[in-house]
């Protein structure tokens, strides 16, 4: 039986060719479904009464189930979602004044293995499906639009136009783009008009740095990207982002470089997560600053660490994350500190810790090549 969650438009409109239906009703079916939130077919009024009949026997619309959520007390919400054989996921809403921001995971676990990283740190079970990609977005926005009270036109959105959820970072488990094939259906899903109609200005594909598949996204589905640079050289990117191994930093800012050329924004934005004492000193700023200018025009992030059992790191003060910030100020580049979301619920960036088997040992590998990265407290 198929889970239609998997299907981008035109997947859905090749599948319903296959059942004889005209494109059309493959376009009515995918309103419903994300514009309405609807997953029983029979309450699809306005399709073909056949096609009512014949779709339940082999097709159904199946998000991940709910294990679990958590409310902070500064709006956050975090669900846990049940993937299957012992392993869960998370999504993270984060509302703001302006917006409503859901963080989606693309893995169960990560074989990436970032030293700083909790998800990491767990090790990898699998992919996931495009179904359970698109079924973290489908579940928050239709969940939330009804514990709001949101009401909906007869496009889905709500009566001002906007949505629950108007802003998606795939921020959350795993690395996006070495989960291409499910991640592209699924960015199509939530730029379609028919489907979540987001710009794609608002979706944003977060990446350690796989280099050819950034350079596959500039061509197939060109969305807002972050990197995770966390690092000027390559010898501490090397030991914080092992990836680096595989695609160096010159590598990787020159396909950063190449992905402006298709980008919807004008400027690429870089992640760096503040670990005390390890690379958060006014010369590495400044490391930065020689690394980054001239080269890609670009944004700074910068994360305060979110600290973890066994992670042998620590959060960098706020004086020096402020003096951080000031260097690459000063060199004309714009700077952000992020604020930490829903400590509460540890449902900050890094702390995503659903229980994930590591089928590939990730962990042991890293425990092998693990080396002291902090200094003695100063
Ligand atoms: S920071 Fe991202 S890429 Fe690195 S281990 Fe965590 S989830 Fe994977």
């Amino acid at each position: 039986m198929v889970n239609l969650l998997d299907f981008d438009r035109d997947a859905l409109i090749a599948h319903c060719e296959r059942l004889g239906e005209k494109p059309f009703r493959a376009v009515q079916l995918f309103r419903w479904i994300h514009q309405r939130g609807v997953c029983e077919f029979a309450q699809m009024t306005d399709l073909a009464r056949s096609l009512r009949e014949r779709l339940p026997q082999q097709a159904r619309v199946a998000a991940p189930p709910v294990a679990n959520e958590q409310a902070s007390d500064d709006g956050t919400i975090k669900w846990l979602f049940d993937v299957g054989a012992g392993n869960a996921i998370e999504s993270v809403f984060i509302p703001e004044a302006d917006r409503g921001t859901l963080c989606v995971s693309s893995q169960a676990g990560c074989a990436v293995g970032c030293r700083f990283c909790a998800t990491g740190h767990q090790g990898f079970a699998r992919n996931l499906t495009t179904a359970e990609i698109v079924g973290q977005l489908w579940f928050a926005e239709h969940h939330l639009r009804a514990r709001l009270g949101l009401g909906a036109d007869e496009h889905g959105h709500r009566a001002d136009g906007t949505r629950a959820v108007d802003n998606v970072v795939m921020m959350g488990m795993g690395e996006p783009l070495q989960n291409y094939a499910a991640l592209v259906p699924a960015l199509r899903v939530m730029l379609d008009d028919h489907g979540y109609g987001l710009s794609r200005r608002r979706v944003t594909v977060s990446t350690s740095g796989v280099v050819p598949m950034i350079d596959r996204l500039r061509v197939d589905c060109p969305v807002a990207l972050a990197v995770s640079l966390h690092a000027a050289d390559d010898a501490l990117r090397d030991r914080l982002v092992p990836l680096n191994r595989k695609y160096p930093l010159a590598e990787l800012l020159d396909a950063c470089a190449r992905y402006l050329e298709a980008a919807p924004r004008d400027f690429i934005t870089f992640e760096y997560c503040m670990l005390d004492g390890v690379n958060d000193s006014p010369q590495q700023a400044q490391a930065l600053v020689r690394l980054v200018r001239e080269r890609v025009a670009c944004k700074v992030n910068l994360i305060p660490f979110n600290p973890f059992v066994g992670s042998g790191l620590r959060r960098s003060p706020s004086e020096r994350v402020a003096a951080f910030a000031d260097v690459l100020r000063a060199a004309g580049i714009v700077t952000t500190v992020r604020r930490t979301r829903g400590d509460d619920i540890a449902a900050a960036c890094g702390q995503l810790a659903g229980e994930v088997q590591d089928r590939t040992r990730v962990a042991q590998r890293r425990a092998h090549v693990t080396m002291p990265l902090l200094p003695a407290r100063r």
